[in-house]
């Protein structure tokens, strides 16, 4: 028998539960956010066609590469910041935020105040 717990879905790369995203997409063995989806997006378009390895890629190749992986980057850490931004203005603590990141509470400030 197959149990379908509804409202225990969530990402499987974030971990946010269905009640936090936008739009949550099934595989047969897990699911992707809206947010996934697109940091997956990025990734792609930062990763030459036929990609077999950094080391197979001509140096022109790998210079193009940089701007697009540079975006991803940014995007993620966009993501990540606007996360952080909501938990702050809820007066969550540095120490309570670095410790859910498995950093320092200092290491968390620094990167994210
Ligand atoms: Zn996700």
């Amino acid at each position: 028998m197959i149990k379908i717990r509804r409202k225990f879905l969530r990402c499987s790369f974030c971990r946010k539960p269905e009640s936090r995203v936008a739009k949550l997409i099934g595989g047969s063995r897990g699911y992707i956010c809206d947010v996934c989806v697109a940091a997956c997006n990025k990734i792609l378009e930062a990763t030459p066609p036929g990609f077999t390895g950094w080391e197979s890629l001509s140096n022109e190749q790998l210079l193009d590469s940089l701007l697009p992986a540079e975006k991803t980057v940014e995007a993620v850490r966009a993501v990540l910041q606007a996360q952080i931004d909501v938990l702050r203005k809820r007066g969550i603590s540095w120490a309570a935020i670095g410790d859910a990141m498995k950093i320092s509470r200092q290491a968390a400030w620094e990167r994210f105040s």
